[in-house]
């Protein structure tokens, strides 16, 4: 099939941006670019139907790190590394709740709780707590980050679990609110998304960049950002982006449910919240890491079992439930916890490797990547 001349004048010609996907980065990135610049054309290309990777998937934490998580980051990472992450976390946050709103979103302030079945591992987190709290006060503000609460856990009905940390900054958000607004958003800009457009390559030239799109069509345009995160390999092999699959069920209502706020478990391996009287579960990447470290959507027996058991074990214990739906998404992992944002020609610019922050930092990383091109 040709493209008419309408067809491409309309939608692929004089484009000053093209960003590629449009996941939470993706559209913060177009938003931005086109704040700064009203006249500008911009396009989104996004080869789903929905955006199909991480963005619309998630667990909705509005949160920068459980006690276990950043002693786990501490250990591995320079001090003032995990700081900015954990800054950027809440600048993210801050900056997402500017442009999508709360009610918009939905955005809970419920807390954040970090629940233990191993009291060893719980003492060990415990010990640390006036420590980490120190160190964090120079970027959350608070005296107490977090803090150490054995008696709430049995408010949330949980018998699996004995301890818990406490997060009161954290929150949650309606992930699927939140990508709903940030389309309209983007359209009540001026911004063009066009779905079901897979790019298959991308050429810096003299006068801008090439994308070929879809096996065969080409188009050329000024400036290009790259957002496609756990995909970015597809597109551009030589980025160090780890494809990395999540799997996730959530539950049908429940009568009388206690669990109110977002949990971590397991070193947030594990993550379970409330969402409209359902419990929403998901994680147990680490039971088979390299069968997960796929860019290919999908359910195993062996993730999905664990997770039946821990929510009828640990999470449930004696309520009646059923299972509504299970699902799975892509995130973009790395050896280094950080977001690649880096110009990698004049016009091109790669916003990629969100990790399991991307609600966090998606819209200050979009930010950055429209910023770097301006
Ligand atoms: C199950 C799960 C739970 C999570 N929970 C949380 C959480 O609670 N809190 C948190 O902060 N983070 C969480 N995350 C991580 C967070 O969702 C991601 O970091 C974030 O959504 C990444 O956004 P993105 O825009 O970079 O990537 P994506 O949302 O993956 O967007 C990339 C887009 O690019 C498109 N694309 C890819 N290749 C191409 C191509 N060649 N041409 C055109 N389009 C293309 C894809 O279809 C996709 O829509 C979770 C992730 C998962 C999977």
């Amino acid at each position: 099939m040709d493209l008419s001349y309408w067809e491409l004048e309309t939608f692929f010609r004089n484009r000053q941006l093209v960003v590629i996907g449009s996941g939470i980065v993706g559209l913060n990135a177009a938003i931005a670019y086109k704040k700064s610049n009203p006249g500008a054309n911009v396009l989104v290309l996004e080869r789903g139907i929905l955006p199909l990777g991480a963005s619309t998937k998630n667990a909705g934490f509005a949160c920068f790190g459980s006690v276990s998580e950043l002693l786990a980051d501490f250990s591995k990472m320079p001090e003032n590394v995990v700081l900015e992450t954990v800054e950027m976390r809440l600048n993210g946050l801050k900056r997402l709740r500017k442009v999508v709103g709360d009610k918009a979103m939905d955005f809970r302030n419920h807390g954040g709780f970090e629940v233990f079945d191993d009291v060893k591992k719980f003492e060990k987190c415990a010990d640390e707590v006036s420590a980490l709290n120190k160190k964090l006060k120079t970027v959350t503000g608070r005296k107490e980050t977090f803090l150490v609460d054995t008696k709430k856990i049995s408010e949330f009905g949980m018998k699996g679990f004995s301890k818990l940390i406490e997060s009161p900054l954290e929150g949650q958000i309606d992930t699927g609110k939140m990508m709903k607004r940030l389309l309209e958003i983007a359209v009540s800009s001026g911004i063009m998304i066009l779905n079901n457009i897979t790019v298959t390559g991308i050429l810096q030239n003299k006068k801008g960049v090439e994308l070929e799109i879809n096996e065969g069509f080409k188009m050329q345009c000024e400036n290009v950002i790259v957002a496609t995160n756990g995909f970015a390999r597809s597109l551009l092999p030589e980025l160090k982006v780890i494809p990395a699959r999540a799997q996730v069920l959530v539950t049908k209502p429940i009568r009388n449910l206690k669990l109110k706020g977002t949990f971590h478990y397991d070193e947030g391996f594990y993550y379970f919240r409330n969402i409209n009287e359902r419990v929403l579960f998901g994680g147990g990447r680490n039971l088979d890491l390299k069968t997960e470290e796929t860019d290919q959507f999908g359910l195993t027996e062996k993730i999905q079992s664990q997770l039946n058991k821990i929510l009828s074990e640990k999470i449930l214990p004696g309520k009646k439930y059923e299972i509504d739906h299970r699902w799975s998404g892509i995130m973009g992992l790395g050896a280094e916890k950080k977001p690649i944002i880096k110009k990698l020609s004049k016009n091109i610019v790669v916003a990629v490797r969100m990790g399991g922050m991307g609600v966090a930092i998606g819209s200050l990383v979009g930010e950055r990547a429209a910023t770097a091109l301006l």
